[in-house]
């Protein structure tokens, strides 16, 4: 069977990330609170969890050395982002236990394999084609225009992709992406956007977190908000109908660690499947601040074989993205980081920075999160922080 459980891994042995990201720095802070010692494989020489990991082998994702050297520190492996190559969890998988699995971090990265296994699990995601050649797009249906042509695989934060009203604008933008394989999916009338982050261990028993609420913009996470209450009967229905569906597809995958799954929820109310990520994601920052058990911890927990936390939310919250544009005032010459008081002057909010030293527009710097005894404080006082921050 796909699910085993193994003996705790104990406080003071070696847990190892793929991935050098500000996820990973979260991952080792919680793990280290636990009493784990981190390794961290990036291939850059200074990177967020590089900094702070107590290990930091600098090597490429598929470098057989430095996988080697992680798998022989390392009593469990996990990743932190869902680009790492499934061959490199593969090799790792032969030397010591490896969350999630190849198999499961191989269907997440390819959108069009990700699309036939949710639909597969009887579970609704977009409209779409996959394709693979011009004559794919010559082809599609007339109903995935307008629409959005997504690379199928390495895209992030809104990157890979094209927003495109016609065929000729799809065949543009599919040679501008140098004529890779795509999903061209229909543009749908969003009501708004949410998410389900699940942890699921390997005896199979999972937790899921309260679900969050999330505002983009310009393909970037923005806002995400937990603030239950005031909310009629459909939208409790489709929490319910949400997380449902997040854990037929962590027990599908035969899933091991912590996954987001992004849902559409369109203008008549259906639920509609967006992309599901094999690790703690953005919407799940606020988890830190405001949940007994964060999604890290969770992840940590999982790999070393010890029960999940309790995932209750312990007040309302609101999580507020920093993006590199926050460094750059109009009309100065350098990028220079902002000052943090006026947004700390509202008490409730907690800021989160991830040590990256170069400022640009589009990249995620950090976070803040307000946690707030009332959904109505909590809404305020994320209105003053964003305000503050500009
Ligand atoms: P990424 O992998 O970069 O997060 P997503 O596929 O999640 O890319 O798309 C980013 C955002 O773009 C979504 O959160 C949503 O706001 C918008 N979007 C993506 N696909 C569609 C769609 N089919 N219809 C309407 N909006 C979409
Ligand atoms: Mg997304």
């Amino acid at each position: 069977t796909q699910s085993s459980t193994f003996d705790p891994i104990a406080s003071g042995d070696w847990l190892g990330l793929l991935g050098g990201g500000q996820l990973g720095r979260m991952f080792c802070h919680a793990a280290q609170s636990l009493g784990y010692k981190v390794a961290v494989l990036d291939p850059a020489d200074e990177c967020p969890a590089g900094m702070v990991a107590d290990l930091h082998i600098q090597a490429a994702y598929d470098d057989a050395d430095g996988l080697a050297r992680l798998a022989g520190r390392c009593r469990a492996v996990t990743t932190e982002f869902e680009n790492v190559p499934a061959d490199s969890l593969r090799a790792l998988a032969a030397r010591c236990r490896v969350s999630p699995a190849a198999d499961a971090v191989a269907v997440v990265q390819d959108r069009i394999a990700e699309k036939t296994f949710i639909a597969g699990q009887g579970i609704e995601v977009a409209p779409h084609a996959a394709i693979c050649a011009r004559d794919d797009l010559l082809a599609a249906p007339q109903a995935l225009f307008p629409g959005i042509l997504k690379v199928a695989r390495l895209g992030y934060d809104g990157k890979g992709q094209a927003r495109i009203a016609s065929r000729e604008e799809a065949l543009a933008a599919f040679d501008e992406f140098g004529g890779i394989p795509c999903v061209l999916e229909a543009l749908l009338p969003l009501d708004y956007e949410i998410s389900v982050v699940i942890a699921r261990g390997f005896d199979g028993a999972s937790m899921v977190f309260p679900i969050a609420r999330n505002v983009h913009r310009d393909g970037i996470l923005a806002v995400s908000s937990v603030t239950p209450g005031a909310a009629d009967a459909s939208h409790a229905a489709r929490q319910v109908q949400a997380t449902q569906a997040a854990q037929a597809i962590a027990q599908g995958l035969g899933y091991h660690g912590v996954l987001c799954v992004e849902f559409f929820v369109l203008g008549d109310g259906r639920l509609v499947v967006n992309e599901i990520a094999p690790r703690p994601h953005n919407s799940g920052h606020y988890t830190i601040d405001a949940c007994v058990t964060s999604q890290f911890e969770q992840q940590a927990r999982v790999m070393a074989g010890l029960p999940l936390g309790s995932a209750d939310l312990l007040a309302p919250a609101v999580m507020l993205n920093i993006l590199g544009d926050v460094w750059f005032e109009p009309g100065a010459h350098a990028p220079r980081e902002p000052d943090w008081s006026a947004a700390l002057a509202v008490p409730s909010a907690k800021l989160h920075l991830y040590g990256k030293r170069e400022a640009r527009r589009g990249r995620k710097m950090g976070h803040v999160t307000i946690v707030a005894a009332t959904p109505e404080q909590a809404r305020d006082d994320a209105a003053r922080v964003a305000c503050a921050l500009g």
